[in-house]
């Protein structure tokens, strides 16, 4: 990865280790030059977009990046993955879309990574774009995540990848849902998976059903 781009990545912030950081761009680099875009569902203040970006600039594409910017359950304050600094005063609610900018253009990804400010279902009822990958790392409770498999996954073309975060077989490391989607994936018969780091899972679409 491009050495200011990876310095860019790692001091944003959110939830993204370096190493599956790191895999996650590797994996994007995979996709065809030129070719379909890549989606991520959760972009929160920019940090996974970074590492997606880069790669959809080197390989002629973009990255949509889908987030409401209000945050999940478990960002919401009182909950595990509160950060208060990101509740926007007026409004009492929490604000990622400024902080997730700030994070693009600094890196100088803004031409290659595009923001969807929305609810995903609702995105999702009217997108029609084949997907070269497609990144799940929004809401992690069993309903946001099973809706998000349900809306998105049919969009990722043959061939294309599907990379799932906060992957965690032992129920002790973390939450079911993100798990139970790599089940499903492979359960489908229409995935391989290529590749696991830390809880990050490359899951690629058979060229023919
Ligand atoms: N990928 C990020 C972390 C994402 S955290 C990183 O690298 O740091 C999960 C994000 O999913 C939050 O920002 C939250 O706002 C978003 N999210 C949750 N449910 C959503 C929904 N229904 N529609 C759009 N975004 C959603
Ligand atoms: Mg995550």
């Amino acid at each position: 990865m491009d050495p200011a781009l990876q310095r860019h990545a790692e001091a944003a912030r959110g939830f993204m280790p370096p190493d599956e950081g790191l895999a996650l761009h590797d994996a994007a680099l995979l996709v065809p030059d030129g070719g379909s875009p890549m989606l991520e569902i959760g972009s929160y203040c920019g940090k996974s977009a970074i590492y997606l970006g880069a790669a959809a600039r080197a390989r002629h594409t973009v990255l949509f990046a889908l987030d409401h910017h209000r945050g999940s359950e478990e960002n919401q304050p009182g909950w595990e993955w509160h950060e208060p600094d990101l509740v926007d005063p007026e409004v009492g609610r929490i604000d990622t879309l400024p902080r997730f900018r700030r994070t693009v253009h600094d890196a100088g990804l803004e031409p290659h990574v595009i923001a969807l400010v929305g609810d995903s279902p609702t995105v999702g009822r009217h997108w029609r774009t084949p997907l070269a990958l497609l990144f799940i790392d929004g809401g992690h409770g069993a309903e946001p995540a099973h809706r998000d498999y349900d809306t998105w996954v049919p969009w990722v073309e043959p061939g294309g990848l599907l990379l799932i975060h906060d992957v965690f077989p032992d129920p002790a490391d973390g939450g079911r849902p993100p798990y139970e989607l790599y089940l499903r994936a492979l359960d489908s018969g229409s995935f391989a998976e290529e590749r696991a780091v830390g809880s990050l899972r490359v899951l690629r679409r058979a060229t023919r059903p």
